[in-house]
């Protein structure tokens, strides 16, 4: 399996940046030399025999399955390893890994926020942790992380990242911004290659940060600065994992009654910020997973919406962005999203190049109806909703079937809901995507259900353990001096 870059690949191209990559050479790289964002030459497809070999395995066998599809290029015995050592009961608190909750006939929860910090985002970081660890370690090489959080993602890098060899991390945050749970669930990590940075200012300030220090390009190359942003391809190669986990669980009762037990078809309500979780959807999809819908949600913040709507991208500016009860959805452009116009385009390297300029230039860009059409053929319906929707959601799926659900997944739900009543027929399941647990987003469950919601035990602990952070300037000097000095 090679690797190419969306816009790459316009011959004449510079064979030495511009050639297809292995796994291993984009693992650690952020964007492609031209800008653009790594995919596969090609989608690996998946036979009827092999989706009913995998309908039996459990998750850890499962991920090796389909990851070896995109990894061939780390010995199969080091890469089956570091999948066993990921996907167990002690990290994600069963050994079903992601749980798949059924509310009734043909709907789902599929729960993805078991893993250490309680939010969908472990399941691709747990794993990333140990391929960086790996790879460091063969080219002798050593990493700096250095990431700014507003507080709901900065800890599943960081507890991706502890106690790894080679790596540190190097989190900003805003000083006395962030609530109790998610300072706590930061700060008390008391491993060596941990640095939590509070910084006087706002999360603005710490993203004007990381993009100063990043600036200073001597610097980045003496202190071996990285990232492990939203937009790294491993990340999205675990989460095509668990598209197909869903299928299958939520598939399970009816087909053993059918001949061919693959044919039924699954949507999918997937909350979406940066496009990386349905990305992954999509590329299941692609790789023959019997997919219906690709229901697309956002909250207020809807770029992605619009796209779906209008075939129009228009990426928000900053100031644009609302603070919403689903903080980690609330984006002003959608990163991975190239990578899914870069199919719409037809893989047109030079279309694509044409498109990010007027993106550029303008602001924005629309694609032509028969592009749109491809857009509407691949499946994907959109919907956004709202606070109001959300609290809504969050009560009535409380009341009808005794569970709780979180701001992000109730976005979710909303719309996949409002798409089931529109088709004429029930019978396909719905599986909703269950990104976060409702502890961590403690005001908007009160406002919805009029009591907070229960601590995972786990992190009743957290409360009694002494925070380790340091307080700095907003200042990029004051940081490269702590990184320097670290
Ligand atoms: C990151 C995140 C999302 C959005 O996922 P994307 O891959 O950015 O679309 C949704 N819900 C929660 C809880 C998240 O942390």
């Amino acid at each position: 399996m090679r690797y190419v870059s969306t816009r790459g690949m316009v011959e004449p191209f510079d064979f030495a940046h511009d050639r297809p990559k292995g796994f291993s050479e984009i693992l650690l790289e952020g964007l492609a030399p031209d800008g653009g964002l790594y995919v596969p030459e090609e989608y690996p497809q998946v036979s009827q025999d092999e989706l009913n070999r995998m309908r039996k395995m459990a998750y850890p066998e499962l991920a090796f399955a389909i990851l070896s599809k995109f990894i061939d290029d780390i010995p199969s015995a080091d890469l089956k390893r570091m999948v066993e050592a990921t996907y167990t009961e002690e990290t994600f608190g069963s050994t079903d890994i992601v749980p798949i909750k059924k509310l009734e006939a043909n709907l789902y929860l599929l729960d993805l926020c078991q893993g250490p910090t309680l939010a969908f985002k472990d399941i691709a970081l747990q794993l990333l942790g140990r391929l960086f660890e790996q790879t460091l370690a063969k080219e002798d090489r050593q990493l700096n992380i250095l990431g700014a959080t507003s507080g709901d993602t900065g800890s599943a890098a960081e507890y991706s990242m502890r106690g790894r060899r080679g790596i540190r991390v190097f989190m900003l945050s805003p000083l006395d911004r962030m609530s109790d749970f998610q300072r706590k669930q930061m700060y008390t990590l008391q491993d060596k290659n941990i640095f939590n940075i509070a910084i006087r200012g706002t999360f603005d300030d710490c993203q004007d940060i990381v993009k100063a220090v990043n600036e200073d390009a001597e610097f980045k190359k003496m202190y071996k600065l990285g990232a492990v942003n939203s937009i790294n391809w491993a990340r999205i190669a675990a989460q095509i994992v668990y598209y197909f986990w869903g299928y299958f669980g939520s598939t399970k009762l009816t087909t053993s009654r059918a001949t061919n037990s693959n044919e039924e078809q699954v949507s999918f309500a997937v909350p979406t910020g940066n496009f990386g979780n349905i990305l992954a959807g999509y590329i299941a999809k692609q790789m023959g997973l019997p997919v219906r819908h690709l229901i697309l949600a956002t909250n207020e913040n809807n770029v992605l919406e619009e796209f779906f709507r209008t075939g129009t991208y228009r990426p928000r500016k900053g100031s644009e962005v609302a603070a919403t009860s689903s903080p980690s959805m609330d984006i002003s452009k959608a990163s991975n999203f190239e990578r899914y116009i870069f199919d719409v385009v037809e893989r047109d390297p030079k279309r694509m190049t044409e498109l990010w300029q007027g993106l550029k230039e303008k602001g924005s860009f629309a694609i032509t109806s028969s592009e749109f059409g491809r857009v509407k053929a691949s499946g994907f319906v959109a919907g956004s909703s709202t606070h109001t929707d959300r609290v809504a959601t969050i009560r009535a799926i409380y009341e009808k079937y005794h569970v709780l659900i979180d701001p992000h997944t109730a976005d979710g739900v909303t719309t996949g809901l409002s798409y089931r009543e529109k088709s004429a027929s029930r019978r396909i399941p719905l599986v909703c995507l269950e990104t976060a647990q409702p502890a961590k987003f403690a005001a908007t469950i009160h406002e919805a259900i009029g009591r907070n919601p229960e601590l995972p035990n786990d992190f009743k602990k957290l409360t009694d353990l002494p925070e380790r952070f340091e307080v700095l300037d907003a200042n990029p000097q004051a940081i490269k001096e702590f990184i320097a000095a670290a």
